[in-house]
């Protein structure tokens, strides 16, 4: 998808501040981290929100979560940390290609807004 920010992120495109890859996921800062720790885990594969996953996706899925715990394990993140899916407009998403924020570094507060 030419005109997909995260697609172009994964194509390096547009450079980011990359701390995990493989052949299937990227993860990288957040440009604009709402905590110490903020990354960004996205498939390379363009799936445009949680919504349009498949069965297909299940490994791929599974994959992005452990992914967020070698990240929040090299990170540091002993004490906790919060994992987040915003998913469509009512679900605050704002980039329209799935992604995960891995949060941490601050205690967290619930419910978020
Ligand atoms: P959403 O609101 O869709 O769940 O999250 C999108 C996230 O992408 C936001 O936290 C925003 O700061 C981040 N973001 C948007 N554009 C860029 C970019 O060009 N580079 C990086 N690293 N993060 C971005
Ligand atoms: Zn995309």
């Amino acid at each position: 998808m030419a005109d997909c920010i995260f697609c172009r992120i994964a194509g390096k495109e547009i450079p980011s501040q990359v701390v995990y890859e493989d052949d299937a996921i990227l993860a990288f800062n957040d440009i604009n981290p709402q905590a110490p720790v903020h990354v960004l885990f996205i498939p390379k594969e363009h799936i445009a929100s949680l919504a349009e996953t498949e069965d297909r996706h299940r490994d791929l899925l599974g994959r992005m979560l452990l992914a967020v715990r070698r990240v929040a394990e090299d990170r540091g993140l002993g004490q906790g940390y919060r994992v987040v899916n915003n998913c469509g407009s009512q679900g605050g998403q704002t980039v329209n290609h799935l992604h995960v924020h891995l949060l941490g570094g601050r205690s967290m507060q619930w419910p978020p807004g």
